[in-house]
């Protein structure tokens, strides 16, 4: 494990390098050679994707498209998605779309892997923040320790393609692991289309598919202290998933100063305390990563560092309250991933 940490020092240079982290532009437009992108609001948050190669305007769309498809089955808010069924079918069975199945058995395997620091079953503790409130209220103890008796992945049944909760009270939510899935499949669906370079950003969760003219993406990570778009550093890779879960994210300060964000302990219900201000993990798909970055969040350093140097193929940052960067051996050094501080970059 490497361990680095920060110096304040201007972004400017840094941010002139990091086509990624920050956004792109807002329309689709084509204007020969130069990329083309597209921008939309789902699964409640920004999404960009942008194609450097295959320029379509049609393919464009139909990777909105893909988003769009997912999010119907796999929010828990939209009335008569898949999770909605679920969650509303009082304990009966509910027979899912194949993809929904897979998701929530990913998740259920993490949850095995951590110990229950990922829990897909954490809706009704979930349920009870309100971080988009502009009047966000912490929620009553009692109704939490309620909220949390219903946490518990073990009760997810999930038989071929029918979904039951053992507990009828259970509520799920894929919002750590949903985007992950969605990512990757509109790296598929592009890939099918003949794309072979192009990013994929829903809300912070990218995927840089390909290389860049034969060269790295440069990815930056979310200074988790900052406005958002403002990088704390930057990796150098190709055709990988880079996938961050931050306090930064959604979150309210009460009056009295305390921080509330919306990565939850399921043994508590209330947002992580543990030192750790947010958690990368490059990994090849983008499900494993966006898994992975909640778990590791929740677990805290130690016990994360741990789990993600048990697994193969996986990276991971953690950037904690004091800006000091912890990673795996394969991030940085002669052979690792390149990683980019604004100290790297003068
Ligand atoms: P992420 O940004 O990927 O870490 O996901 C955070 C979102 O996942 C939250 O907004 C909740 O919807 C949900 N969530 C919060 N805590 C957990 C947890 N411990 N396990 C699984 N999902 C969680
Ligand atoms: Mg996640």
């Amino acid at each position: 494990m490497l361990n680095l940490s920060y110096r304040k020092a201007a972004a400017s240079i840094l941010m002139a390098a990091l086509l990624l982290a920050s956004g792109c532009t807002t329309n689709t437009q084509d204007s020969g050679s130069e990329p083309v992108s597209a921008t939309g609001f789902m699964l409640d948050t920004v999404i960009t994707v942008t194609l450097y190669d295959g320029l379509s305007n049609d393919t464009l769309d139909g990777a909105l498209g893909v988003v769009s498809k997912y999010e119907q089955l796999l929010s828990k808010t939209i009335e008569g998605s898949d999770v909605w069924n679920i969650n509303h079918a009082r304990g009966k069975p509910t027979v899912v779309n194949e993809d929904t199945a897979n998701v929530i058995n990913t998740a259920l395997k993490y949850s095995e892997l951590c110990g229950g620091a990922f829990d897909i079953t954490i809706g009704p503790a979930s349920n009870l923040w309100d971080f988009k409130s502009s009047t966000p209220k912490v929620p009553d103890a009692d109704e939490l320790a309620a909220a949390i008796s219903h946490v518990d992945y073990t009760k997810v049944q999930v038989e071929g393609s029918t979904v039951t909760l053992l507990d009828p009270e259970a509520e799920i939510d894929l919002g750590a692991i949903a985007k992950g899935y969605i990512a990757d499949k509109v790296v598929e669906y592009l890939a099918s289309r003949g794309v072979s370079s192009a990013i994929v950003n829903l809300g912070g969760n990218v995927y840089a598919m390909g290389s860049k003219g034969g060269n790295d993406w440069t990815v930056g990570l979310q200074d988790p202290f900052k406005r958002r778009e403002t990088p704390i550093a930057a990796v150098k890779l190709k055709n990988k998933s880079v996938v961050t879960s931050g306090i930064y994210e959604r979150f309210f300060k009460t009056e009295d100063g305390t921080f509330y964000h919306h990565i939850l302990d399921p043994k508590t219900g209330c947002s992580v305390s543990n030192g750790l201000a947010s958690v990368t993990i490059i990994s090849d798909k983008s499900i494993d990563g966006d898994a992975l970055t909640t778990s590791c969040f929740v677990l805290g350093l130690e016990e994360g560092m741990k789990l993600v140097e048990s697994l193969e193929g996986v990276e991971a940052i953690f950037i904690d309250d004091n800006e000091q960067a912890f990673m795996t051996d394969g991030i940085g050094g002669e052979n690792g991933i390149p990683y980019l501080t604004t100290d790297d970059l003068g």
